[in-house]
């Protein structure tokens, strides 16, 4: 249930509601963002009845939030959310950010050389993975924290943000505190302790959609996070399982007018983890931008044959270069 306040509302009005809702043994979620003030009813088991709000003061209207996922939903919140991700960067609503970088920091100079790279071709976000989520327990893992300060280097002599992934508690302490954006993996997208940890940490969160999950268990993923109080989620599909062998994942591009329809948040995509092979990474990532992305996550490597993980899908920067161009043509208005 979403209760609507007038614009012209008191505190006091409101502040009566809230305590209404926590007297009934709920939770009061106010939402943000829009001219009135609107408050979510979270953690009721049955239905609650409209009318012990309706005849309160300032109260215009007692909406039933008919899906599984609240505070995600278009029901709870009609515009389009605007994270601000650091400083002046904002994704969101026509805000179209591009995070690139390798699968994993590999070392200081590595990771540095494709920093500068990615940067110059436009994006303003470096990914890079320290923890790294491996089929196989005898593949590259990862720098782990030393992974973490080398971003943070990056950070420091570029200015680029920086993404990349907690894969448990507590490498999420790490990044969080190293990290301007904590990447929750796909193989983690239901591990319910992390998305809950997830959503206590003082970063934004992106968390990409699992192998397997359909639409309301990415947007459910995506309430444990907001549930905890972090609402600066940001949506990424990355494909998933297909039955062709031409490609690593199915990416599925039907989810950004889905989730558009369902859910207020960002919705990037990641074209190369769809992909598993350079060359349709960038067909796949025009057609992102074309169906209405808010930004693309991309892996690029200034050596990617010699690449410790995911090298067969990483552009060389000359690529990535030329697709940035491309995508500038198909967003007259460009990109932060
Ligand atoms: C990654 O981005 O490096 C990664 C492991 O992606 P995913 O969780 O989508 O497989
Ligand atoms: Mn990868």
């Amino acid at each position: 249930m979403l209760i609507v306040m007038d614009k012209d509302a008191t505190t006091e009005e409101i502040q009566a509601v809230v305590a209404k809702i926590e007297a009934l043994g709920y939770v009061a979620q106010p939402i943000p963002g829009g001219e009135r003030v609107a408050i979510g009813i979270l953690r009721n088991p049955r239905p609650v009845d409209p009318a012990l709000f309706l005849d309160m003061p300032g109260v215009i209207q007692a909406i039933p939030v008919s899906k599984p996922y609240k505070l995600v939903s278009r029901e709870m919140k009609r515009n389009d959310t605007i994270i601000t991700l650091a400083g002046d960067l904002e994704i969101g609503r026509g805000r179209f950010v591009v995070m690139a970088g390798p699968c994993a920091v590999e070392s200081e100079k590595q990771a540095l050389t494709i920093a500068r790279l990615v940067k110059e071709a436009g994006a303003r976000i470096f990914r890079g993975g320290a923890y790294k989520p491996r089929t196989s327990p005898y593949s590259y893992q990862g720098l782990g924290k030393s992974g973490l300060k080398i971003l943070a280097k990056v950070r420091e002599e570029t200015g680029l943000l920086t993404v990349t992934e907690a894969v448990d508690q507590e490498s999420l302490k790490q990044v969080a505190e190293y990290a301007d954006i904590i990447q929750i993996g796909a193989r983690n997208m239901q591990n319910f302790s992390l998305l809950r940890a997830a959503g206590r940490a003082a970063k934004p969160v992106l968390l990409k959609r699992g192998m397997h999950a359909t639409l309301e268990e990415w947007l459910m993923a995506a309430e444990y996070i907001m549930a905890e109080g972090n609402s600066r989620v940001i949506l990424c599909e990355r494909g998933v399982r297909g039955i062709g062998e031409h490609a690593r994942n199915l990416l599925d591009l039907a989810t950004i007018p889905a989730v558009r329809r369902e859910s207020h948040l960002p919705i990037v995509v990641d074209p190369s983890h769809a992909a598993g092979r350079r060359d349709l990474v960038p067909p796949l990532a025009r057609a992102a931008v074309a169906a209405g992305a808010d930004g693309l996550l991309i892996e690029v490597h200034h050596e990617p044959e010699k690449a410790l993980s995911d090298g067969a899908q990483s552009l060389y920067p000359g690529q990535f270069h030329r697709l940035m161009e491309e995508i500038r043509s198909l967003r007259p208005g460009g990109w932060h």
